[in-house]
């Protein structure tokens, strides 16, 4: 069996409504590249990266020269292939491999007639269980629906989330308001849900100090953990000095260098696994059981999926043994999926892990080419740049949360 084609197709999909970021970022909509990978025996694997445009598909067209030939169940060699040390040096490949490596397990998978955990050492549970991810929100600029600001529309958003799909965690993603309006939501949604467990994770936007100040402050609820407070291993560290939480990271330990490292000087408690950060499904089950031995915690992390990479999500969540935590997912915040079928659906706030041979989902060609289509007329994406906030960056101490941030909430003036 040997890779015979790469295609890489880059498609956006609406959300129900804009997500707010830290940093002045935000989605209106996802990007994604989508990789289909055909093989001489008529075999076809699916991959998935987000961002995309031009450069991602020339990205995967340019690696052909590199697959073509090779044979997708040899996994470390592609790895070598991709990302050997010197190459790595010039190019960025991680995530590119990540693709590639879905869809050589995807096809791996479909040609021995067994789903993808099986390949993985097989699984452990039949759903995994994911967080309800709530962020802060624009209203639907069509529908003027959807504003996620205040306390009570959070609340409201988490209650109808809840109704919905089951959840029983609730990651609040922040950076986005002032620390001060943060910490009254987050522990509104406590109050709501005297019963459910809690996270927070306001992308390293926080000081050190601030964080401190936020962890001291919400330290008596059901936390998880507390996600990237601050940024880098050292700040971490510090707030761990100085907090009562557990606390994660899905920014400053993506590679097994900066694993080893947290592990040689504590910083991170709960490592946050993402299939395309870490540059695939398999090196995140290698990180797991590195993570296992020094009795780390891990959890299954989403960088804004549709139905490929979510299916890589519920194949690694279904094999990890020292998974305790719940799942984070973008996924519900999306009106529609590429793949066949529509979205997978959550029940009790769980989702099913796909049993087909390969990763068990397939492409909705219709759906693909319409939201090829809908790339095609409104480009990419300017991520980094909210309009809502487009001086957010001068970072002059004390007054970063202020204008425009502060204007969207009035309350707190
Ligand atoms: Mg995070």
């Amino acid at each position: 069996m040997k890779i015979s084609d790469i295609r890489a197709t880059t498609v956006t999909v609406p959300l129900e409504a804009p997500l707010l970021h830290s940093n002045g970022a935000h989605w209106g909509r996802f990007v994604r590249t989508i990789v289909e990978i055909e093989t001489d025996d008529g075999y076809l694997g699916l991959g998935e990266m987000g961002g995309g445009g031009e450069s991602a598909e020339l990205a995967f067209r340019g690696l052909k020269n590199y697959l073509v030939g090779h044979d997708p169940i040899q996994l470390e060699a592609l790895r070598f292939k991709i990302l050997n040390p010197t190459a790595s040096l010039y190019n960025n490949r991680t995530q590119l491999h990540a693709a590639i490596e879905f869809a050589c397990l995807d096809i791996v998978g479909q040609k021995l007639g067994v789903p993808v955990h099986d390949l993985l050492g097989g699984k452990l549970r039949d759903e995994v269980p994911f967080a309800s991810y709530l962020f802060f929100r624009y209203a639907n600029p069509e529908t003027g629906e959807g504003e996620v600001r205040t306390a009570d529309q959070l609340v409201e958003h988490a209650r109808a989330l809840k109704r919905q799909h089951g959840f029983m965690t609730h990651k609040l993603k922040g950076g986005v308001y002032p620390p001060e309006h943060e910490l009254a939501c987050y522990r509104a949604l406590a109050d709501a849900f005297p019963a459910d467990r809690l996270r927070y994770d306001p992308n390293g936007a926080l000081s050190v100090e601030e964080s401190i100040r936020f962890g001291k402050a919400i330290e008596d609820l059901r936390n998880d953990y507390f996600e990237d407070p601050t940024w880098g291993l050292n700040g971490l560290r510090r707030v761990r000095s100085m907090v009562d939480i557990p606390t994660a990271t899905n920014t400053v330990v993506i590679t097994f260098e900066q694993l080893a490292a947290n592990v040689l000087d504590l910083a991170v408690d709960v490592i946050l696994l993402d299939t395309t950060f870490w540059g695939g499904i398999r090196p995140c089950v290698k990180a797991a059981a590195v993570c296992e031995t020094f009795q780390l915690g891990v959890a299954v992390h989403s960088s804004g999926e549709l139905g490929i990479q979510l299916a890589t999500m519920l194949h690694l969540g279904a094999t990890l043994p020292n998974l305790t935590f719940a799942a984070d997912a973008h996924y519900h915040h999306l009106t529609d999926d590429i793949i066949d079928g529509g979205k997978l659906p959550y029940r009790d706030g769980r989702i099913r892990v796909p049993d087909a041979p390969g990763l068990g989902v397939k492409l909705d060609r219709e759906k693909l080419r319409r939201y090829a289509e809908l790339y095609q007329e409104l480009g990419g994406y300017t991520y980094d740049r909210d309009p809502g906030r487009p001086e957010w960056y001068p970072l002059v101490p004390n007054d970063r949360w202020a204008d425009p941030a502060v204007r969207l909430t009035p309350s707190l003036r």
